[in-house]
This record gives C-alpha cells, sequence and structure tokens, in this order.
C-alpha cells in the first residue's frame, strides 16, 4: 500500500473558486445547525445548550450545541464494554479498510466540511482546504501504517516459541481543540480506532458542527457508533469527568498548556474502584522563534514570516512569534515587513482575496485587544483598516523590551515580536530559551549555520527557509517537546503505538511428553 498526501487545490481557478462559493452560500439557511449527544446508536439534543456565533458576522448563530454531562459517560462506558470485545476480534486488515473508507467518504463531503468550518471559525478557504487535506491524509497514513507497524513478531527458536502482539488499550478519551477542527480532530479520532479501541470525543464547544460532520463519516464507512461516541460539552463538565473516570484508559489531549498541564495531574490519581494506570498524551501550546541570518534571502524570510506569524490569524499552536534578527540585516527587513504587513487584506473569510479573517470569539478579541493596548508603547508596525463589525484584530508588530512577558507568553492571536541579535548563536541562544519547543525557523545561507541550528536547537519541529506552520503528514511528524508536549508525534512512524499495549508469550516446545499432534 503506498501513502500519497490529498491534493491541494488551486483557488487561483475559477472553476475551484466557483464551487467552493456555491458550498459557503448553501449553509445559513439550515443555521443554527443543531448538534447531538451521541451514545452508541443513541442520538439526543439536551436542553443545556451553548451557542457558537459566526466569528465575522456575530448577530448570526452558527450552531447550538447540546452539552454533555457525567452521566451521559457512564452510558458511554457501559455501551463501550458490551461492544469492545466484538471490535477486538475485527482484523487489523479489516479496520485499515474501514479508515480507507473514512477518508473516502471526507473528499465525497469536501466543500461542506470545509464550509461548516470556515462558518465556525473564520479561518480562510486556503488554510482550510491545507487543513482537511491533513484530516483525509491522517486516515489514509494511519490505515497503512497500522497494518506495518502493529503486525505481531514472531521468533522462533529450537525449543522454544516468541510471540510479541500489540493490543488496544480500551476508552480513549479524544479532547480536541477548535484551530484545527477538521485535521486534528480526526487525526486524534482515527490512531486510537485503527488499533482497535473506543473512542469517546470530545470536541471543542466552537468547532462541534465541524466534528460532527466529520465522526458522521466514520459512522458511515462502518465504523461502530458503539465505538465512536460523540459527546459535546463544556471542558470542565464532560472534559473533565473523561479525564477522572476510572474506566478511560488512555485521555489524548490537544489543547492550551495550563488544561493539558491539568490533565496530567488529575488523571495521575488512582479511584479506589480504578484497575489501570491513565496514560496521557498532552500536545500543547507554543512560543515559536524564527532567526533570520546575515545573509539571509529577505524574500524567502518576509513570505515566511507573513504566513507563519498571521495564517488563521495567528491562531496556530506552531504560529511564530518571536523574531529574532540579525543586526545587518534588521533595520532592512523591519522595512520591508511593515510594508508587507501593510498589504494584507483584513476581512471575512468569504471574500477569498482577504488574508486575515477574525479571531475565534469574544474573549479572544477581548484578550487581543487588552495585549495590544498594553504594549501600545512598543508597536512598530500594524496591519490596517480593520471592518467595524466581527472579532477582526489587526496584525501587528512590535518591539517589547527583553524582561517583556511579550517574550513568553503565547499570544494566540496575529501578534509579532522583533529583537536584534548581534549573531547567529545568540539567535539560537534566546531562541532556546522557553519554556516550550514547538516549531521553529531558521533563515540562512550559511551551511554552518544551518548545521548548529539542527544539532542545538529546541523544538520538536524545525524549518530551515520556510514557514514554520503547516506540518505534512508523514513528512513532517508533528510534536514538541519541553512543556509543549509529552512526545507524541502526529503524522509520524511511532504515532500508533501510543494506543496500544505489547503482550508478549513465550512457549517452551520442548516438554516432555508434549506432542503437536495432540492439539488437531
Ligand atoms: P483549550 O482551552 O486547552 O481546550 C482544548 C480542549 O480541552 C477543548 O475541547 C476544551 O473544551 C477542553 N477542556 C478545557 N478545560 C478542560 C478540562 N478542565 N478538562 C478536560 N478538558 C478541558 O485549548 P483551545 O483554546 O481549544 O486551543 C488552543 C490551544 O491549543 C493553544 O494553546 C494551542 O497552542 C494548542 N494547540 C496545540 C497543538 C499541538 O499539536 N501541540 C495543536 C493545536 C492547538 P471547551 O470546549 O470547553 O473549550
Ligand atoms: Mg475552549
Amino acid at each position: 500500500m503506498e501513502f500519497k498526501n490529498e491534493t491541494i487545490r488551486d483557488f487561483s481557478l475559477e472553476k475551484e473558486r466557483s464551487a467552493m462559493h456555491s458550498a459557503l452560500d448553501s449553509l445559513p439557511k439550515s443555521f443554527p445547525f443543531e448538534i447531538p449527544i451521541s451514545i452508541g446508536t443513541k442520538e439526543k439534543i439536551s436542553p443545556n445548550s451553548f451557542f457558537h456565533k459566526n466569528p465575522w458576522s456575530p448577530d448570526l448563530v452558527v450552531t447550538k450545541v447540546s452539552l454533555a454531562k457525567p452521566n451521559d459517560l457512564e452510558e458511554v462506558v457501559k455501551v463501550s464494554k458490551k461492544s469492545w470485545f466484538e471490535w477486538k476480534q475485527v482484523s487489523q486488515e479489516e479496520r485499515s479498510n474501514l479508515l480507507i473508507r473514512v477518508a473516502d467518504n471526507l473528499v465525497s463531503k469536501k466543500d461542506f466540511i470545509i464550509s461548516v468550518c470556515i462558518w465556525e471559525t473564520g479561518k480562510q478557504v486556503t488554510e482550510a482546504e491545507v487543513e482537511f487535506a491533513e484530516a483525509v491524509d491522517f486516515c489514509r497514513y494511519y490505515a497503512m501504517i497500522a497494518k506495518e507497524k502493529l503486525s505481531p513478531q514472531k521468533t522462533i527458536l529450537l525449543g522454544e516459541d516468541n510471540f510479541y502482539s500489540y493490543h488496544p488499550k480500551g476508552i480513549v478519551g479524544c479532547i480536541s481543540p477548535w484551530n484545527f477542527p477538521m485535521a486534528i480532530f480526526t487525526g486524534m479520532c482515527a490512531g486510537p480506532l485503527v488499533s482497535g479501541n473506543i473512542v469517546v470525543a470530545k470536541p471543542a464547544e466552537e468547532t462541534s458542527a465541524t466534528a460532527y460532520e466529520i465522526t458522521k463519516c466514520f459512522w458511515e464507512a462502518g465504523i461502530p457508533r458503539e465505538i465512536f461516541h460523540f459527546l459535546p460539552g463544556l471542558g470542565s463538565e464532560i472534559g473533565e469527568a473523561i479525564v477522572t473516570h476510572p474506566e478511560v484508559s488512555v485521555i489524548n489531549f490537544t489543547g492550551s498548556r495550563d488544561v493539558g498541564l491539568s490533565i496530567l495531574r488529575k488523571a495521575s490519581i488512582v479511584s479506589p474502584n480504578q484497575s489501570i494506570i491513565k496514560k496521557v498524551i498532552c500536545e500543547l501550546g507554543g512560543k515559536n522563534a524564527m532567526i533570520v541570518d546575515a545573509d539571509a534571502d529577505l524574500d524567502v524570510a518576509i513570505q515566511a514570516i507573513l504566513s507563519s506569524a498571521f495564517g488563521f490569524q495567528g491562531q496556530k499552536c506552531s504560529a511564530l512569534s518571536r523574531l529574532y534578527v540579525h543586526s545587518e540585516c534588521y533595520l532592512k527587513l523591519k522595512d520591508r515587513l511593515i510594508a508587507a504587513m501593510d498589504g494584507l487584506l483584513i476581512g471575512s473569510p468569504l471574500d477569498f482575496s482577504n488574508r486575515i479573517g477574525p479571531v475565534i470569539n469574544e474573549e479572544s478579541y477581548l484578550r487581543l485587544q487588552k495585549i495590544q493596548k498594553e504594549n501600545a508603547n512598543f508597536l512598530v508596525g500594524k496591519t490596517c483598516p480593520v471592518p467595524d463589525l466581527g472579532f477582526y484584530i489587526s496584525p501587528s508588530l512590535y518591539e517589547p523590551p527583553n524582561n517583556s512577558d511579550m517574550w513568553n507568553s503565547e499570544m494566540f492571536g496575529p501578534i509579532l515580536s522583533m529583537r536584534k541579535i548581534s549573531s547567529f548563536s545568540e539567535g539560537i541562544q534566546l531562541t532556546n530559551q522557553s519554556d516550550y519547543a514547538l516549531t521553529c525557523g531558521v533563515i540562512s545561507r550559511n551551511p554552518k549555520h544551518v548545521l548548529e541550528a539542527k544539532s542545538n536547537i529546541d523544538a520538536g519541529n524545525l524549518y530551515i527557509n520556510r514557514g514554520i506552520t503547516g506540518a505534512v503528514v508523514n513528512r513532517q511528524p508533528f510534536g514538541g517537546g519541553k512543556l509543549s508536549g509529552t512526545g507524541a508525534k502526529a503524522g509520524g512512524p511511532d504515532y500508533l503505538y501510543l494506543f496500544v499495549e505489547g503482550k508478549t508469550y513465550t512457549e517452551n516446545t520442548m516438554r516432555q511428553g508434549f506432542s503437536r499432534e495432540t492439539l488437531t
């Protein structure tokens, strides 16, 4: 089986644009989408609900989301226990085939799912297209590697048979963020499912409709509803219940550092009726740097900086927020960057020429406005104008003092800080002065410096002479170290091992009186 990444469409072509426009335009008549709770084959609407507003037109309610409660999880556990034995018996070949079918179902609903995501998040169509392709890639890639990586190994010696095999761990709680509701949600569920586990998915409340449409693609492909449950709701309620439930074996979490660290603490407590040690996978935030070297190609640098710092309004764990520029090209780069930022069009993603859209919700909007206000004295460049209506934040560039929190805290918005360095080594030293270690970029034409960067920079994903976002499945397994995560590499060859445990059988075949014939 050969793996090929999903094709990315070119929206400079009229035919592609018009297909996407009709899909986008067809949605609002059905708003608000009602998102149910799904436990096994039963779906229900709860009177407790959450309303998510469209980020560029906040008068429009896009979804009405039923909020799952801890007793819903109890039911999930009951149904799962009954269904797991049968699911475990399904061959790896068949489970992989089901996941390939999920990928095909996703592709058949491509424009619709991308449109739902855009209305929920305010993501630009080109960003959404790339993200969608990643979701499809996760399914196809995990389907392929499951067969290769999870097959049993035998070591037969004279008088001794050894057999090593992988077994699913049980119920996996998949708690996902809103910023990549197609790719991350799909990948976090596909991995545990293809390796034979039960999945309880808890999407971020803001992107429950995108997650629900994707979940339907899994069910329609033949993944039984009894082994893939959908519990939308609040992190503080159903999220916490999943984390602390004695029969949830694995917490597969992607989100913020604070929530991730609190999950690690809570999941480490073994309750009296618990007979498992929970495994916690936490993929968290970043405070990602880029070093622009003295001899850097500034055309490459500007492109890389704009897309990495401001793509999807900087709301990516991989986004660039610390820029270290060599003194020899500092002023030149700064001037060019400010001019380039000036050319970014801000507005609704329905107009495909806009490069910057709104941020996800009012809470983020107010938080980012506050940061901008507090740092107004250090502002050196800003994209204007922004539309009056909607949660728009201007991309902005700062030169904060060295002791500013702008160098330490994840901004999760279109806010970039820059600082002069006098040597490439100083850039590396500053880059590593962070609790996070997710992505990093180096723009340099000096082979010695590139080598130095590869050996000395703390980052899960280091990119050289290009942007630092948009990891591609199989090509760039993604995930960070230090306080950016527990070390999982999504879209990489080791990912599925997180959801299985190995068992070894050793049999002495030299026993006295033993006859293989008696077995038949
Ligand atoms: P978040 O606030 O941490 O939420 C992530 C998920 O956790 C949501 O589903 C949330 O539910 C849930 N949650 C909140 N509190 C919880 C609790 N006490 N127990 C269990 N679950 C809980 O993060 P976000 O705002 O959605 O996403 C942005 C963050 O994710 C950023 O820090 C970003 O860097 C990080 N991220 C990391 C990666 C990576 O691969 N390393 C990728 C993408 C994003 P609600 O629906 O209630 O919010
Ligand atoms: Mg949230």
